[in-house]
């Protein structure tokens, strides 16, 4: 009986993880022959845009899938998401109702997938989660004979390598890390007060963008409204100073806090740096990703 074909997929989001992950199975499986894909929803910030440019000059070919064609959505930006928040009776999604990652990620790379399985392949999709974190924390998968593959988690690399393997590749940080602390939609509401800020800050365009979509039409069916930040908190509370220093006083307090905690650690053996944004969900307290699918922002 002939071998069955096995197609190699590997996503990257723009983000540390995916991105030394590609890398380090080209280092240390030199025989695999990886596809390499990125799922541009439209709303990439324009650092994880220039960051997958210089992946490819690493990498070779990154297929761009996209839910434009998917949905038959003419054009790109504001027009599709006004398209598919219709579709989802005006809700703006939410870490609830999580929709924009399966229609914006999840199913352009189904559409992709299936052709290899139409073709007879078996998927092994190569996912960059670290043997420090749960399996499967945040992973949302679609249903399809599709193998999820760990390399990191074999072979015990962990988040202090991370950075080495970039920058063995001749790669520093994607730019956005001074910033923010995650790749993904420059809209997306995982995102913490301090980095809606900072967007307001480096990208206004992009701020102001957010913003047009809190309004009009938006939660038509019950009349109730919703923000990205949570209920009762439109982004336009964020043109108030006061509020932005009280932001800005907040999470500094936070960051003193974790480097107090990390100091202690460090004579205590464990490690010691704090960088900002790579830690922001640490010193927050919260999960990695803050809970966010890894397809956005590994
Ligand atoms: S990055 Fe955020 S807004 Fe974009 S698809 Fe993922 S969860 Fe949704």
């Amino acid at each position: 009986m002939p071998a069955k074909k096995v197609k190699h997929v590997l996503g990257l989001s723009g983000g540390k993880d995916s991105s030394a992950l590609a890398l380090y199975v080209k280092e240390t499986r030199p025989d695999l022959d990886v596809e390499y894909f990125f799922t541009d929803t439209g709303y990439e910030l324009p650092e994880t845009n220039e960051f997958i440019d210089q992946l490819e000059e690493k990498l070779g070919y990154i297929h761009r899938l996209n839910a434009r064609s998917l949905n038959n959505i003419e054009g790109r930006g504001e027009l599709e998401f006004k398209s598919l928040l219709k579709k989802h009776q005006n809700y703006l999604p939410s870490q609830r109702d999580r929709w924009c990652t399966v229609q914006m990620k999840l199913k352009p790379f189904e559409q992709w997938v299936d052709g290899f399985i139409a073709d007879g392949y078996s998927v092994k999709n190569y996912v960059g989660i670290r043997a420090d974190e749960p399996a499967r924390v945040g992973f949302m998968t679609i249903e399809k004979p599709i193998e999820s593959i760990m390399p990191f988690r074999e072979d015990g690399i962990v988040k202090s390598d991370i950075e080495n393997i970039l920058q063995r590749n001749g790669l520093e940080l994607p730019a956005y890390y001074s910033w923010r602390s995650r790749s993904g939609c420059s809209f997306c509401f995982f995102q913490k007060k301090i980095e809606w800020v900072r967007l307001q800050e480096k990208h206004p365009d992009l701020f102001e963008q957010a913003k047009a979509f809190e309004k009009g039409e938006n939660n038509n069916v019950t009349g109730e409204r919703f923000y990205w930040m949570g209920k009762g908190e439109p982004l336009e509370t964020l043109e108030d100073p006061e509020k932005i220093a009280s932001i800005i006083a907040n999470h500094e307090k936070k960051v003193e806090r974790f480097k107090k905690k990390r100091r202690r650690n460090a004579l205590l053996g464990d490690i010691g740096g704090v960088c900002e944004m790579t830690d922001l969900d640490e010193i927050y307290d919260d999960v990695e990703g803050g809970g966010a699918c890894v397809t956005c922002y590994k």
